[in-house]
């Protein structure tokens, strides 16, 4: 037993040096002993290890505080890479990236109409053609997937869109590649990469909602991935919202995804465009049948009152939810990312009204909402963050 405690205090010591030193990107041996507490020897016992791992290295001289310049340290962003797979967003994308979180690489390939074993296979193409792409040890895969998963398992449960059904993923990925594999939902990892990679937004807890042809949520508590006990934690986007609401595709009626989704906002701007001979849609797209979620906002932005109040509806079907999630849980800081993002301060002002008017006004006061910064690339780097954490600690 004491061997086992004093390897893990090692273990934890360690952890907790590297994690100050990817935080301050510079730091001396002084400093990381005042941040972490530990005696100066410790610390320039671990930083010698780390060295020696690759993980870290020293960049030069900082400034004198009147004796000796101190040497500076930093992560070794290059010592090793991760694969990021993004299998959420219509297209299954894939990115080599670095310890710092910086794409080095990305490949994209196309999944439309392939479904079940054939998209397993392209998931392979995609992996093999990422290991092509680098010359560096590769830390583990870290994989976003749409649906349900059996985060402990690496097993995705469900997967409608893909044709998966108890697809242990995981297992075949380890067993084809003989790397560490981590799966997580789409949604899930995203909050993980607004945490790990968005500065302004490193906060303890945190609820990311992703906003695009699905909806789903991811839950950060104490700096780490709520998964739950199913690991079906933030699946917010079958909370049925609209009496009696249209057909959802899980089989319900008017599940949140039924109004705020990207393919329910298309189709309702669709009807809207089908049904007033002057909204603006009429005069700015060709072809209404093949309306974007570009075309919408741009209606948006030039006030077609329509278009405004279908956004604001949704936003305040969000908002709704969004009660249920602050009131249980008392999170101030919710991100919306995902391709709906674009609607930005018009949302986040119908959500945050919501919000206000279905939750005690002590628990709402002061949740903050902003839009993801991050971009398309979101859930690859959400992924990567996924196996920085279980492979080396690094928040
Ligand atoms: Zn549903």
């Amino acid at each position: 037993m004491k061997k086992a405690t004093r390897e893990q205090t090692k273990a934890h010591n360690k952890n907790l040096v590297l994690n100050a030193i990817y935080a301050h990107c510079e730091i001396s041996r002084a400093d990381l002993a005042r941040i972490t507490h530990l005696t100066r020897s410790t610390v320039s016992e671990i930083v010698t290890e780390l060295i020696d791992d690759g993980l870290i290295k020293e960049i030069g001289l900082g400034e004198s505080a009147g004796g000796k310049p101190p040497i500076l340290l930093c992560i070794e962003s290059e010592a090793n890479h991760v694969l990021g797979i993004d299998l959420a967003s219509g297209e299954f994308r894939g990115a080599v990236i670095n310890l710092r979180g910086e794409i080095k690489n990305r490949v994209d390939l196309s999944v439309e109409n392939i479904t079940g074993e054939e998209a397993l296979l392209v998931v392979y193409q995609l992996i093999d053609r990422l290991l092509e792409l680098t010359d560096r040890p590769i830390l583990g895969i870290g994989i976003g997937a749409p649906g349900l998963m059996d985060t402990d398992n690496g097993v995705v449960r469900y997967a409608v869109n893909l044709g998966w059904q108890d697809l242990h993923l995981g297992e075949l990925l380890k067993d084809k590649y003989q790397l560490p594999v981590y799966i997580a939902n789409d949604s899930q990892v995203s909050a993980l990469a607004e945490n790990s990679f968005d500065s302004n937004t490193q906060v303890d807890n945190l609820v990311l909602i992703k906003v695009g042809r699905g909806v789903g949520s991811g839950i950060i508590l104490n700096q780490q991935l709520y998964c739950g006990d199913g690991s079906g934690a933030g699946e917010i986007g079958h909370i049925k919202v609209d009496q009696p609401g249209e057909l959802c595709r899980c089989g319900n009626r008017g599940c949140l995804e039924t109004l705020i989704s990207s393919r329910a906002i298309r189709q309702k701007a669709k009807e809207i465009a089908r049904e007033t001979p002057h909204a603006y849609l009429n005069t700015s797209v060709a072809d209404i049948e093949s309306i974007t979620l570009e075309d919408v906002y741009a209606a948006y932005q030039n006030g077609d009152p329509d278009i405004q109040a279908l956004i604001s509806h949704a936003g305040q079907s969000l908002g709704q939810v969004f009660a249920s999630l602050v009131s249980v849980l008392n999170i101030q800081r919710i991100v919306i990312a995902g391709s709906m993002s674009i609607f930005g301060d018009g949302l986040i002002k119908s959500v945050l009204n919501s919000l206000e008017a279905s939750a005690l006004p002590a628990l709402v006061n002061g949740t903050q909402i902003t839009t993801s910064k991050m971009g398309e690339e979101i859930v690859m780097l959400g992924a990567a963050s996924m196996v920085l954490q279980h492979e080396l600690g690094i928040i």
